[in-house]
């Protein structure tokens, strides 16, 4: 029921109900404190504090870094994360100057932040949890008693839970890799429209629209009824200041977006890969790539060369299929049957 209907819409026992709701609609009007951790923001403040996922080899406690932003105004809530993977540095580089940037007092709805979600990983400078050699992105929606990862999984899902819209900010990790952003719940999945919106906002121009592998926070989040998505942020070894301003871009559109700041956003259509291609060194030696990423390639189009040490060429690998030239390994030293590079295929545009 909208606040403000007439009691005559109830009929009979018009009295009790209307003020049922009305009281309703005033105690959903009124924004409240709002905690994470230890950080604890009255409407119109935010706060930093620590959440804590449990406790070091010494006994120490762990936690993560957090933030609260509570608006003044009610609305929705968004929870964001960086650093799933301890060595994806681009989207800490978006919390950090994206957060001061934000007046609470301008702001509708809450703001709850994760900003190292990895903890084990991001201290070692790794990908996975070295506690215990895992991802934590396989490992939603995690157990409060189960291993290292999975504990961080719990704690982090139980902030990310209490959202609207969940943004899980990656990068392909130190590799190169175009900007884009994930779909990852699948086509048949009843939340994919609003997943693929929500992707169409933070408008990184490419999307990868592929179900992803169990234990996704993009997959859990949706089974949860949480339009959800994986920015990912290019790909570099510590911060690249393009990708992270994609990132700050795509945060800024949807907090517009999504009304908690004013202002509109005029999303441009995405291209969109529905596949992803991977491709191997046939030998060993250096490789040389021969697309730049985000090229469009067709069938026989030369991706790379493999040389020997002295610039001997010993081998030509061409596309199979049509699609984007997506990902490629940084270093160019190659065994054979290493990777070297991807290609984002069904392409379409939405
Ligand atoms: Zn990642």
């Amino acid at each position: 029921m909208a606040f403000g209907s007439s009691p005559d819409d109830y009929g009979q026992i018009p009295t009790i109900l209307y003020w049922t709701e009305l009281l309703k609609s005033v105690h959903l009007s009124l924004q409240v404190m709002t905690r994470l951790g230890t950080a604890r923001a009255d409407p119109g403040e935010m706060d930093t504090g620590e959440l804590a996922i449990g406790e070091a080899r010494d006994g120490s406690t762990v936690s993560l870094p957090v933030a609260v932003i509570n608006g003044a105004r009610t609305g929705n809530t968004l929870y964001m994360q960086a650093a799933s993977d301890g060595d994806e540095l681009n989207g800490v580089g978006v919390l950090q100057r994206v957060i001061p940037r934000l007046d609470p007092r301008e702001l509708s709805g809450t703001i709850l932040v994760v900003g190292v979600a990895n903890y084990h990983a991001f201290q070692r400078g790794e990908h996975r949890n070295p506690i215990d050699d895992t991802k934590l992105n396989r490992a939603y929606p995690g157990d409060e008693n189960g291993t290292s990862t999975e504990r961080i999984a719990a704690k982090t899902f139980g902030a990310a839970s209490r959202a609207d819209l969940i943004l899980d900010l990656h990068q392909g990790s130190t590799s190169r890799m175009i900007n884009e952003v994930r779909v990852r719940c699948g086509r048949r999945h009843r939340l994919h429209e609003q997943c693929l919106q929500l992707a169409k906002v933070f408008g990184c121009g490419h999307v990868l629209d592929q179900k992803g592998p169990d234990g996704q926070l993009a997959r859990v989040g949706p089974d949860e009824g949480i339009p959800t998505i994986d920015p990912e942020l290019g790909g570099a070894v510590g911060f690249d200041e393009e990708s992270i301003q994609y990132g700050v871009e795509g945060v800024f559109n949807v907090l517009r977006q999504y009304d908690f700041l004013d202002g509109s956003v005029e999303t441009q259509p995405q291209t969109r890969a529905n596949g992803f291609e991977q491709y191997g060194s046939p030998v060993g030696g250096i490789v040389d790539f021969q697309a730049e990423l985000g090229d469009s390639v067709t069938p026989g189009t030369t991706l790379f060369t493999v040389t020997d040490v002295f610039g001997t060429v010993k081998a030509e690998v061409t596309a199979d299929t049509s699609g984007i030239f997506w990902r490629t390994r940084r270093r160019p030293p190659v065994a054979s049957g290493e990777y070297v590079c991807s290609v984002g295929t069904d392409v379409d545009s939405y």
